[in-house]
Formats: C-alpha cells, sequence, structure tokens
C-alpha cells in the first residue's frame, strides 16, 4: 500500500473502533455508525476504554473553550477522518459559529457522500433555505465545511479556509487528534507557527502518541510500520517536553501536556465508574501501558486575555 493509502486507512481503524465502543455503551453518539461499517474483530476493553479517554479528554478541553467564547468561535479539526464532533456538539446546542473539517481529497469526497446520503447527518449542515454547496470532496453548509486539502502544504490549507470563510480575528480552536505523528516534523512546524503568526486568538488540542523511544513505543511504532505507515513526526512524540517544545518556540503564549493515565484520572469520576463496569478487564497492565503512550497537549495564544490560559482539566 502506498504511504498516503497508508495514513488514510489509520482513519477506518479510529472509526471503527469508536464505533465499537459507541456500540458496547461506552458513550452515545448516534452518528458513527452513520459513517463506518461495524469491525468484523472484537476489540479488548482496554482498547475501548483508551478511546474512551481519548475522545472525553478532548471534548473536556473544548468544551472548556466553547463555554468560554460562548460558541463564538470557530474550530478546525485536522485530519478529520470520520469524526462526527460537529454533530454531537450541534445537538448538545455548542455548535460553534463555524465548523471546518480539513483531510486528504480523496477521503473527504468518501465523507461527502456518506453525508449527502443520511439525512440525519445532512439535516444538520444545511442553511435556512435547506440548501448546502457540494462538489465531488467538499461541501459546505451553514456553520459546517469539510475541505480536501493536504495538511503539509500551507498555501492550499490557507486557501480551503479561506473558501469556508474563515475568519482570523474570531478565536479558534485547532484540533489534531491522533494526525501529526503523520506529517514531516518540520511541516508541522511550519504550520504551528502559521496559526500563530496569523490568528489572533487560538487554542490547539493535539492528542498523539508519547514515549515512542522506550521498549513499548518500539511496539507501537513496529505495529504501524507494519501497516505500511510511515512516521515522519516521531521525534516530537518522545517526551511531553517535545511535545510542548513544538509550541513554546514558535509564539504561542503558553502550553501543558498530560500523558492519558492523568487525563482518565481526571475525567467525571461518576462516568468512570459506570464505564469500567461495562467489561473486565483482564490486563490492567496492557491498559497502563497505552495510557502512559498518549497524551493530550494543549497550546494557547491569547492576547487580549480572554481566559484561554485557564482552560486546564
Ligand atoms: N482525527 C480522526 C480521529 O481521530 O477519528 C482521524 C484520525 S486518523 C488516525 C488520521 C487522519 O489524519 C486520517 O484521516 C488521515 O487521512 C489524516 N491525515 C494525516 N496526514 C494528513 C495530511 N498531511 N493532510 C490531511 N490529512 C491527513
Amino acid at each position: 500500500m502506498a504511504s498516503e493509502d497508508a495514513v488514510r486507512a489509520t482513519n477506518d481503524d479510529a472509526s471503527q473502533c469508536k464505533r465499537f465502543a459507541v456500540e458496547k455503551g461506552y458513550w452515545e453518539d448516534p452518528y458513527i455508525s452513520l459513517l463506518t461499517s461495524r469491525p468484523q474483530a472484537k476489540h479488548a476493553p482496554e482498547i475501548n476504554r483508551g478511546y474512551y479517554a481519548r475522545v472525553h479528554g478532548l471534548r473536556v478541553l473544548l468544551e472548556h473553550f466553547l463555554k468560554l467564547t460562548e460558541c463564538r468561535c470557530q474550530i478546525v479539526n485536522l485530519g478529520a477522518g470520520f469524526d462526527t464532533t460537529f454533530w454531537v456538539l450541534k445537538d448538545r446546542g455548542l455548535a460553534p459559529k463555524s465548523f471546518i473539517e480539513v483531510d486528504f481529497p480523496i477521503l473527504t469526497a468518501q465523507k461527502c457522500r456518506l453525508i449527502k446520503s443520511r439525512k440525519a447527518l445532512l439535516e444538520k449542515i444545511v442553511n435556512e433555505a435547506g440548501e448546502i454547496s457540494v462538489s465531488s470532496s467538499e461541501l459546505h453548509g451553514n456553520n459546517y465545511h469539510l475541505v480536501g486539502a493536504n495538511l503539509q502544504n500551507l498555501s492550499d490549507f490557507e486557501k480551503k479556509l479561506e473558501e469556508s470563510g474563515f475568519d482570523k480575528t474570531l478565536p479558534t480552536v485547532f484540533v489534531a487528534e491522533c494526525v501529526l505523528i503523520y506529517m514531516e516534523m518540520k511541516r508541522t512546524e511550519e504550520l504551528v507557527k502559521w496559526i500563530s503568526d496569523n490568528i489572533t486568538t487560538s487554542f490547539f488540542l493535539n492528542y498523539e502518541q508519547v514515549h515512542m523511544a522506550d521498549k513499548f513505543g518500539q511496539v507501537m511504532v513496529d505495529n504501524l510500520k507494519a501497516r505500511d505507515c510511515t512516521l515522519p513526526g516521531i521525534k516530537a512524540c518522545v517526551s511531553l517536553e517535545t511535545q510542548r517544545e513544538r509550541f513554546l518556540s514558535r509564539g504561542w503564549d503558553g502550553c501543558d501536556s498530560l500523558e492519558m493515565t492523568h487525563v482518565y484520572n481526571f475525567l467525571p469520576q461518576k462516568e468512570i465508574q459506570r464505564i469500567e463496569k461495562l467489561e473486565f478487564l483482564d490486563e490492567r497492565e496492557l491498559l497502563d501501558q497505552l495510557f502512559a503512550h498518549y497524551c493530550i497537549t494543549w497550546a494557547w495564544k491569547d492576547p487580549t486575555n480572554i481566559g484561554l490560559a485557564e482552560i486546564t482539566f
């Protein structure tokens, strides 16, 4: 498989893992089954809990941002794959002014086709007149935009943001969920710097691998490489410091990073008790290892002090 195909295929894995966990009762998401098929194999409880922590860890920080800005903001989902956050937020009355999803055009073309053929997805993005503008790989709705671009090509990315009505003066959160490791370090650094240079008030949420240089990290790398994925961004996944450094040395005001072990402990305990009853976990050690090898990093640039530095778990 060509490397770009292999990277795109990681989306099938992520969306199927999410669907599996949703159907096991970990969390509610009526949309994921409209975008992805049911996985053939059963997934281990450790994987389901890992996905629970991933989705909810990111959501806690995202909702802080939305509440702080009273939804007068934009969300840009980088390497969005078949993510359903836009629809879930809309149902919760937390839709931002604009939600822009970016991925490779082949993948956005698939998502476009699925959205057009699923009423429950489509009806949430049409404008008051019931219209949307659609091409083969892009879709522009009322406050939702799906565009195809290679994130490593900054001018292409910028053009797609412009076509989506992106407003550089509106507080904006950029979300990268398991994406940057697949990009050249230099390209990610350019992207991170471009955001801090060009968007007045911005927040970045990154979920990614960490401690990849140790023994368990090496096993994870070998697993990904066995699926033909190249990992040009891996050097930023060595430690929490390397994760933070990426932002702090490129014009951001501040940055924090937490291993998923700690994120999991900060999630609402009532919910944790509920999900821990769903399945018997016989490999606690494997879950601990997984949690120790993923992290959430969040960075902020807040010149007018709207309170982004206070967003935390
Ligand atoms: N963020 C989604 C989630 O967590 O459910 C999908 C994650 S999947 C592991 C990685 C996604 O990043 C894929 O959809 C892939 O196509 C996208 N991606 C990776 N490199 C990219 C690039 N250079 N430009 C655009 N999309 C990219």
